[in-house]
């Protein structure tokens, strides 16, 4: 047997070995479309002789592209994995457009504008043009028209007379980016959509594309898609409608049928089996899912047995939530001897604001978590601080990470000159790198006339950057960014700076430093091989532009940070054991043996801003549906800041009616008896463990009686419940009614 076909289903295999040139793959959570994708990657490169570098795999997150390489290199090795362009569409754009941008004009060297830098580019614009327009709005607004491929001109030959201040702004923030050789992720998507347009030589080589989570594809995306394939048309892609969660960042779950309209031969297989989820939890989900009517009807077969019922459970508020949380995985962590591990655990959240609570709870009692979607890492004012100065040395026309140095450590630069520098060089038309050497050098002058400390403070500035500058240009290789993290850092003295500035937490904000630098060192180890991963094969009659390596590993460096921003997902580095934290969002995809969904009230899903009911339905479908053998969701009954309910009461969110709650749910833990635990085994496809080392600490767990949350005012849950107990006489499960 072929390995690569080992240990899949018939339909799988179909797929797999599918010789059909469109290929849509269409199946609901956990039927092993990533798995299919990946092992029809490695087929057509075994058995059609496709090369590596000819063929395109596309994934969602950084983190699916990581695991997808990992499992490419069991499967055909890792000197040919390593050559496949397989990444976001954000990053294989990337690439294309460092390799080709030239041919459409782009600058060498461009940087990428995080959502920070958006934010700030259009808070200065607005500001100038006296709009009252906020600035999240305009940010959403201006990425949709991107994404739809709407210029700023083609925006304003369509909206009314009154709606033209968007389109100032859009073309005000527009030339901004290009004034600072930004370019924005919208862009990236753009930018390399225009150069395959225009060149489609650049991808005369591509003789496959595959995509994985196409229901979250956008427009651009789609385009993309195509362009990518020009030149022989073979496409494979893999999605579920009923997952399709990025509506509100424009993605189009049309691009399905629009493919099938394109491509008339496409050919469609289905996947019917689940093969990650107990029955219970495959049921509950899938009766959320089902009050969609619109969709088709259609249900998925579990592979696993029925397990235990998933818990839904009222608290008292967050803080007894958060709590309830911590016991729950101390207690099943204990109970099952060693079967669960910290990392087995994850909560999902609809939105990133709801962790501080969940992640103080962790803290005090000691549970390791790690956060991803949330922007933790990266947004510590010292790592930002250090990115900022590696921006501006990657290209000083980056005035806003240059606005974030000038005066960090304090240089005796006030708000005033900062004020005065700026206006001088929005005068000027200039940068304003170019306007304060100027300045300094005497060539040009702002109006009022700067301090004398001052101008000492901006030419100390000015001299660490040329320095750092030409350390740059004598490096060489991919040590780079290591080498400049260390020169800047030593040069201002950076340690004493915190020290200085936070005597109480300098060793945390040091410590961060030294991540950071830990990435950088890993970008130097990884060194020629990472560069080779970026490398695009050579096409005959195309030039590549070639880049100055220690430029190019710092520019990679920093890119890998904003996409790692802007996928949502973070660079975790080796895992300990540790609990996740995730938003729903950035958790497409990915599997856990145990979910928390915690705040499943009205108002925080549905959200109260949500504008697609139906796309927040989705999302909780998502997220029940990333559990494999326990699912946990609760709700706290107050919420004391929530402005809606007056008392701040709140309810249970309408997708889990009573009908789905009374027979799908328990209201309390599992019982962890010896067969709910060996049926986790089952379902993990682990080694059960010894009943001796079942329950041994139960003696030191805290107590979870419901005592414990009255005092704050939650009801019992007693025979007055309104959940049933499901739980049968020998602690397993029994399934509420006949299976269908
Ligand atoms: P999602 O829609 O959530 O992205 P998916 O359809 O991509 O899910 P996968 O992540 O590929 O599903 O697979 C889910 C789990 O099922 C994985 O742990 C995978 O290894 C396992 N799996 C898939 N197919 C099989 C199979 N034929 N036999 C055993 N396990 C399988
Ligand atoms: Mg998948």
């Amino acid at each position: 047997m072929d390995p690569i076909l080992d240990g899949l289903n018939s339909a799988q295999r179909e797929a797999v070995t599918s010789s059909a040139s469109i290929l849509q793959v269409l199946a609901p959570p956990g039927s092993g479309k990533t798995k299919t994708l990946t092992a029809r990657v490695a087929y057509l490169l075994s058995h059609h002789g496709y090369q590596p570098q000819d063929v395109i795999c596309c994934t969602f997150t950084i983190k699916a592209s990581r695991e997808m390489r990992e499992r490419l290199a069991k499967l055909i090795g890792e000197r040919l994995e390593s050559r496949l362009i397989l990444g976001t569409f954000h990053s294989i754009c990337r690439r294309y457009l460092v390799k080709y941008g030239y041919l459409i004009g782009l600058r060498k060297g461009f940087g990428i504008a995080d959502s920070d830098d958006t934010r700030a580019i259009l808070r200065r614009i607005i500001k100038r043009l006296k709009s009252s327009m906020e600035i999240r709005t305009a940010q959403g607004r201006i990425s949709k028209h991107k994404a739809h491929g709407l210029s700023p001109d083609a925006l304003a030959e369509r909206v009314k007379a009154e709606e033209m201040e968007l389109v100032h702004i859009y073309r005000a923030y527009n030339t901004a980016l290009a004034e600072a050789n930004l370019l924005d992720y919208d862009d990236l998507l753009l930018r390399c959509a225009d150069l395959l347009r225009e060149h489609p030589e650049c991808v005369s080589n591509v003789q496959t594309v595959l995509v994985d989570e196409f229901q979250d594809t956008n427009i651009i995306q789609y385009d993309l898609m195509n362009l990518l394939a020009s030149k022989n048309r073979r496409i494979t892609i893999v999605g579920d409608p009923d997952q399709s969660i990025y509506g509100f960042r424009s993605a189009e779950i049309q691009n399905l049928r629009r493919m099938q309209k394109r491509y008339v031969n496409t050919s469609v297989i289905l996947l019917e089996s689940n093969y990650r989820s107990s029955g219970s939890i495959l049921n509950s989900a899938q009766d959320v899912i089902e009050q969609d009517t619109t969709r088709p009807a259609k249900r998925l077969e579990a592979t696993h047995t029925f397990g235990t019922l998933p818990v839904l459970r009222k608290l008292p508020n967050p803080s007894a939530e958060a709590l309830w949380m911590v016991l729950e995985i101390k207690r099943s962590v204990a109970m099952t001897g060693g079967l669960l591990k910290m990392s087995d655990f994850a909560i999902l959240l609809r939105s990133a604001s709801l962790s501080t609570r969940i992640e103080t709870a962790f803290g005090r009692a000691g549970i390791p978590y790690k956060m991803v979607g949330g922007r933790k890492f990266f947004d510590r004012t010292e790592v930002k601080t250090l990115l900022n100065y590696l921006r501006v040395v990657s290209h000083t026309e980056h005035s806003d990470a240059l606005l974030g140095i000038i005066n960090v450590p304090p240089r005796r630069i006030g708000d005033e000159t900062i004020k005065q520098l700026t206006i001088g060089a929005e005068q000027a038309q200039v940068t304003l790198w170019t306007f304060i050497k100027d300045v300094i050098q005497g060539r040009r002058s702002t109006e009022k006339k700067l301090q004398k400390a001052a101008e000492q403070g901006l030419c100390s500035l000015m001299k660490l950057i040329e320095a750092s500058k030409q350390k740059l240009q004598d490096c060489q290789d991919a040590s780079a960014p290591r080498v400049l993290l260390e020169y800047i850092t030593e040069s201002l003295s950076f340690q004493e700076y915190l020290l200085k500035t936070y005597p109480l937490d300098e060793d945390g904000r040091w410590a961060n430093v030294k991540e950071l630098m830990g990435q950088a060192n890993e970008v130097a180890a990884a060194g020629e091989e990472a560069s080779r991963e970026e490398d695009l094969p050579e096409i005959e009659g195309v030039k590549q532009q070639q880049a100055h390596s220690g430029e190019e590993a710092l520019s990679r460096f920093l890119a890998n940070v904003a996409l790692a921003t802007e996928a949502q997902t973070q660079d975790e580095g080796e895992q300990t054991s540790e609990v996740t934290i995730s938003t729903i969002h950035a958790a497409k995809g990915l599997e856990w043996p145990v979910v928390f969904i915690p705040a499943v009230y009205n108002g925080s899903i549905p959200h109260s801003r949500a504008e697609v009911v139906d796309e927040e339905r989705r999302l909780l479908y998502v997220a029940m549906t990333r559990a494999q053998a326990l699912l946990y969701l609760s709700l706290p009954i107050r919420q004391p800041w929530l402005v809606e309910g007056e008392d701040g009461s709140t309810t249970l969110t309408p997708f889990l009616p009573p009908k789905v709650t009374k027979t799908r749910f328990r209201p309390k833990g599992p019982p962890f008896h010896e067969k709910v635990v060996y049926s986790i085994a089952d379902i993990l496809r682990r080694p059960r463990p010894s009943p001796t080392d079942m329950c041994k600490d139960i003696a030191s767990l805290p107590s979870l009686s419901d005592d414990k949350w009255t005092s704050e005012g939650e009801e019992k849950h007693d025979e007055n419940s309104q959940w049933n107990d499901h739980q049968g006489p020998n602690g397993l499960v029994q399934e509420p009614y006949p299976k269908r």
